[in-house]
């Protein structure tokens, strides 16, 4: 009897969301400093009153995407064990001068360079904390940049590199990641295994790293909130939940989150996965040419517009 798992179709990363505090600080730092493009200003499903932003290259490709619930005043987290702990963009080989020297100028102090798998890499913070990373990669990453007029193309993120999660023991995500979740081991050194999967590349990696120098995760501002791996489409998503729900995850209904439809789970370890899928994308409720400029609600907030839009703070 052949008792083999078909592996889940999970082509790369979709999406890493994060809690940030001051929304208009936050819109700030990614479009202004990092030079991303606001793809979609919507609320947090859950929560009418609070914003959901969402950043990526210029149409918001799965691996691009980063999003964010922001509230104003919310106390910091602590990134750690148990949690994204940092989040990597890919540029170009050589980029690493100019982005020290861009940071810098903004106010952003990144820390020394270091050499990650014989990558350049620069890790820094956003104003909340947010452990951010540039990993100049010497892979080709053909995907087109969003254009900013202070950015050289050359020298612009191109979406995710990848993650890094943080955890006490590897064994069991490990597991889950190499097994059912399909993904294979890429390379390891120093406490850090790197998984990937599909076609491999920048916005595939997937690191687990085991540190005893890193606390405890506290979720708050400045902490990812999950991270979402990405599907073809609905079918995929299907049977992606039914071999979960069958190795005894728990795993959320469908969700739809208007851009994509969503499933939940934890691993492990504790971080929040999704698997979301790559249709119907951004531009399904405006046009690629003013994405992120209009305020879009669902559907069953729609009738509450006027509410929900004095209730946010401005952005501008
Ligand atoms: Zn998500």
């Amino acid at each position: 009897m052949n008792t083999t798992t078909t592996a889940l179709n999970l082509p790369g990363i979709h999406h890493v969301t994060a809690i940030a505090g001051d929304p208009k600080r936050n819109v700030d730092f990614y479009t202004r400093v990092l030079g991303l493009r606001l793809v979609k200003k919507t609320v947090n499903f859950d929560d009418p009153t609070t914003y959901h932003l969402y950043y990526g290259d210029s149409v918001g490709t799965p691996g691009s995407i980063l999003t964010f619930f922001p509230w104003a005043g919310l106390r910091r987290g602590r990134p750690g064990n148990g949690q994204v702990y940092a989040t990597a963009f890919s540029v170009a080989a050589g980029s690493l001068r100019f982005w020290e020297a861009r940071l810098l100028t903004h106010g952003v102090t990144p820390s020394a360079q270091t050499n990650r798998f014989g990558e350049d890499v620069l890790a820094f913070t956003d104003p909340d904390g947010l452990i951010l990373e540039l990993v100049a990669t010497t892979e080709a990453d053909t995907r087109p940049a969003h254009t900013h007029p202070e950015i050289p193309a050359a020298n612009a993120i191109r979406g995710f590199h990848g993650v890094t999660i943080a955890v006490i023991d590897a064994a069991r995500t490990e597991k889950l990641l190499v097994g059912p979740m399909g993904y294979r081991t890429a390379q390891s050194a120093g406490g850090r295994t790197r998984y990937t999967t599909g076609a491999g590349g920048p916005g595939t990696y997937v690191d687990l790293l085991v540190d005893s120098s890193i606390p405890r995760g506290l979720q708050g501002a400045g902490t990812v909130h999950h991270l979402a791996f990405q599907t073809p489409d609905d079918a995929s998503q299907d049977a992606a939940r039914t071999t979960l729900l069958s190795l005894g995850y728990h795993v959320s209904p469908v969700m739809d989150r208007n851009y994509f439809h969503s499933i939940y789970y934890r691993e492990p370890e504790g971080v929040l996965f999704e698997i979301a899928t790559n249709p119907p994308g951004f531009a399904v409720d405006e046009s690629v040419d003013t994405l992120g400029t209009a305020l879009k609600l669902p559907a069953q907030y729609e009738a509450q517009r006027s509410a929900i839009e004095a209730a946010l703070p401005k952005l501008t």
